[in-house]
């Protein structure tokens, strides 16, 4: 009886020790959240201004929950060369390169060692979000030089047009101009590209078309915005999913979020 009940525990141990070595690792190699965020403000928030002390909460929880950020350059080494990710992989990204950023959000990733990726229109540096309203400042060169140590910068079109309302000449055009317009900056840019608005053109043939522009312009993968974690490996490096944060989002919505997807 008592060995018996004895081996029963030890199984039990054995199966709850093997759970918990492979949950980590399990995490790990299948699922990579990659976040998506606007503006950060001081004062205010909407679907995509997140409020700075929201954002510091966020962090706060992905550092005690044992989250770390990775680079987009690390997923692509990790994809293309089998090198290793950490544990609990994540990436924090930022379009459209607002100067709040620097102002807001740098500071807080700086205190906790946190990379981050900003995808910038590559037409509107050191300018205003004239595709919007036009009433943000976009960072210049000089301000973005001065986060290289943590920030990677890839690049978000060059005029900021939805894909999905072009022409395959107009998205062609768009991303030989944004190419080399970043070639010409001389600032180093990563091999990366976010989608405007976060989509591609529905019809196949033309879906297929962006991808391989992209691939030919050097562009190693690209992200859209889709409400759910990534499989690794990636099946396709050029829609690589991202969630959107709000800055309706509670603690526990990004917690959701993080966990099951989008809201
Ligand atoms: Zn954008």
């Amino acid at each position: 009886m008592f060995g018996l009940a004895s081996a029963a525990i030890g199984v039990a141990i054995s199966t709850l020790r093997s759970w918990l070595w492979l949950s980590p690792q399990h995490r790990t190699r299948t699922t990579l959240v990659v976040l998506m965020y606007h503006k950060i403000s001081d004062r205010t928030c909407d679907a995509l201004t997140v409020r700075q002390r929201d954002f510091a909460a966020q962090l706060h929880w992905l550092a005690q929950n044992g989250y770390t950020p990775i680079s987009f350059a690390e997923l692509i080494a990790y994809h293309l060369h089998q090198t290793n990710l950490p544990q609990k992989p994540i990436i924090l990204s930022f379009d459209d390169n607002y100067h709040n950023n620097f102002v807001l959000a740098y500071p807080l990733l700086k205190q906790l060692g946190f990379k981050a990726t900003v995808f910038v229109p590559v037409g509107y540096v050191g300018k205003t979000n004239a595709w919007d309203d036009g009433s943000e400042p976009l960072m210049s060169y000089e301000t973005m030089r001065q986060m290289t140590d943590l920030i990677e910068f890839g690049i978000h079109s060059h005029s900021h047009k939805d894909y999905r309302t072009l022409t395959a000449d107009e998205i062609a055009a768009d991303i030989a101009a944004a190419s080399r317009t970043a070639a010409e900056s001389g600032f180093p840019y990563s091999p990366i590209f976010a989608y405007p608005y976060g989509g591609l053109p529905k019809n196949p043939v033309l879906r297929r078309q962006v991808k391989t522009l992209l691939e030919r312009h050097g562009f190693l993968c690209a992200a859209r915005i889709k409400g759910t974690a990534n499989t690794l490996p990636l099946r396709d490096r050029y829609e690589i999913c991202r969630i959107g944060i709000s800055g309706y989002d509670t603690l526990d919505d990004f917690i959701a979020k993080l966990e099951n997807g989008k809201a």
